[in-house]
């Protein structure tokens, strides 16, 4: 086993200070490879609460007032430093979160170039001026929105956190970030790269704390203009209704169930090894993760014995190790559900072809899964499984294979093969979902809406739109 990487003080960031346990309760923070309690987490109460809106508040009054050069200076700022100490916060994250350290170097990567993204379209807020008769002048323009909270989960401890503070920072607005309890420093180090930037104080508020107390309590203040949620349909639906109680606009990324179409004209050299990659990043714990994979007949045992192989070479372990391809599962809630969910698709009928039991004396492993010709009334094929685990369906038709993509209510993320350009463009234009991919998976970029449609949630953050969702529109008439 390597060493461990140094963790830091752990501790909240309100109105301008790191506060930390004095008399707060505390969360522990658990490495998902040992299940060992390695650090305490100080959580906020209602008074900790009270003063982050106040300060986030004041910060809003300031931060409004920023010209585009002073935000995209801070958000460049915060890009390099997260680049220069992109190896310590990776190692962090592993620690406490479980993925291998390739990724999450690459999620770092991924966290810097959303701050640069954004610290050039902060730039390019523009409005409209209408023509009107002799004399009068119409315009639509934009504001900030006002103090946004926004509540980010563990499976991307680095790029949440930054998606949820880039395009409010960029927007002009502050920000109350309540990241996950379970990953905290990674968290930390987002916003200490914003800080020492030169991010003024008030404009960022970092707490965390009992996730339904810290949402009740901001979302009752008339402080909240703008309510940002990534995690699954349950609590998104639940903080929406809060949300609805006072007008808050609403951004929510939800859960997906993502299709995976194989034409019989794919080309599986090229898709195989694309989409087990993309399956097994993050043990599968990632809301675009490719999970019904649905193959055209005559390619269908093809495709699985080429995953399979595939599979066979993924190397489970602690994600510190550098050989490691797969970690943990987060939290020993996850092999639990998916152990459950692999266990009623057999008794479905499905059939078992790799993985299916937990790995490893300790912590919480789960080997890489394989189910194929799986039922649609399996539970798996409707509800999202979260973890290292594909399922194959067979399909004839490209009309019975559309249907069966858009059976559930879901619509994050869709995939499909083919080499025919014809039936790429139909099959693009056919899938209801925010996010298509064909022939790869690539799937995620600064510059593109990163976000779903039907119960997988609605609005979208990166790209333009993550800037503009924190911001409201205004027409000026003038005579
Ligand atoms: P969960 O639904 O309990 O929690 C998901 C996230 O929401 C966590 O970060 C949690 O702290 C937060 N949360 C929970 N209740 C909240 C509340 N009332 N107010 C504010 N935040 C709240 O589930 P979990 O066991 O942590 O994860 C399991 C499921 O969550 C998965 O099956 C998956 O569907 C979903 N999930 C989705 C994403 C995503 O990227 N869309 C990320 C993580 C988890």
């Amino acid at each position: 086993m390597s060493d461990l990487p140094e963790y830091p003080h752990l501790a909240l960031y309100i109105d301008g200070a790191w506060v930390g346990a004095e008399n707060r309760h505390s969360h522990p923070v658990v490495n998902p490879a040992t299940g060992e309690t390695f650090a305490q987490l100080p959580l906020a109460d209602a008074a900790d609460l009270d003063l982050a809106l106040a300060s986030a508040e004041r910060g809003f009054a300031l931060w409004r007032q920023s010209s585009a050069e002073q935000r995209s200076a801070v958000l460049r700022g915060a890009a390099t430093l997260l680049r220069q100490r992109g190896e310590a916060i990776a190692r962090c994250a592993v620690r406490e979160q479980g993925k291998a350290i390739a990724e999450a170097r690459a999620e770092v990567a991924m966290s810097a170039a959303l701050f640069d993204f954004y610290a050039e379209e902060t730039k390019r807020l523009y409005g409209r001026l209408l023509v009107r008769p002799t004399g009068q002048r119409s315009m639509v323009t934009s504001e900030p929105i006002g103090v946004v909270a926004a509540f980010a989960p563990w499976n991307f401890p680095i790029n949440n956190p930054a998606r949820k503070l880039g395009g409010p920072i960029a927007a002009g607005c502050s920000v109350i970030l309540k990241p996950a309890e379970e990953a905290p420093a990674s968290a930390i180090a987002v916003v200490q790269a914003l800080l020492d930037a030169g991010l003024p104080t008030g404009v960022v508020q970092l707490v965390f704390g009992v996730p339904d107390e810290v949402s009740r309590h901001l979302l009752a203040s008339p402080v909240i203009r703008k309510m940002s949620f990534t995690g699954s349909t349950t609590v998104g639906r639940h903080l929406a209704r809060l949300a609805a109680d006072r007008t808050i606009r609403t951004t929510l990324e939800l859960g997906g169930h993502a299709p995976v179409i194989i034409f019989d004209d794919a080309d599986l050299e090229r898709a195989v090894p694309l989409l087990a990659a993309s399956k097994f990043r993050n043990a599968g714990q990632v809301c675009v993760s490719p999970t019904r994979f649905y193959v055209q007949e005559a390619i269908h045992d093809r495709f699985i014995a080429a995953f399979s192989e595939r599979m066979r070479a993924i190397a489970v372990g602690d994600g510190l190790n550098p050989q490691t391809t797969m970690g943990p599962m987060a939290n020993p809630r996850r092999p639990l559900a998916v152990s459950a969910l692999v266990a009623d698709a057999v008794s479905h009928g499905a059939r078992l072809e790799l993985g299916g039991e937990a790995a490893g004396e300790e912590g919480y492993f789960w080997r890489p899964t394989l189910l194929s010709d799986v039922p649609a009334a399996a539970r798996i094929m409707q509800e999202e499984p979260f973890g290292p685990v594909a399922m194959t369906a067979r399909f004839s038709t490209f009309d019975e294979v559309v249907e069966q993509a858009n059976r559930l209510p879901y619509g994050l993320a869709a995939y499909a093969f083919t080499e025919n350009g014809r039936r790429a463009n139909l099959i693009a234009d056919a899938i209801e979902a925010g996010m298509v991919a064909v022939n790869t998976t690539a799937i995620g970029a600064a510059d593109a809406p990163f976000g779903g449609v039907k119960e997988s949630g609605y609005g979208a953050e990166d790209g333009p739109e993550g800037v503009m969702a924190c911001r409201v529109t205004k027409a000026i008439h003038l005579a």
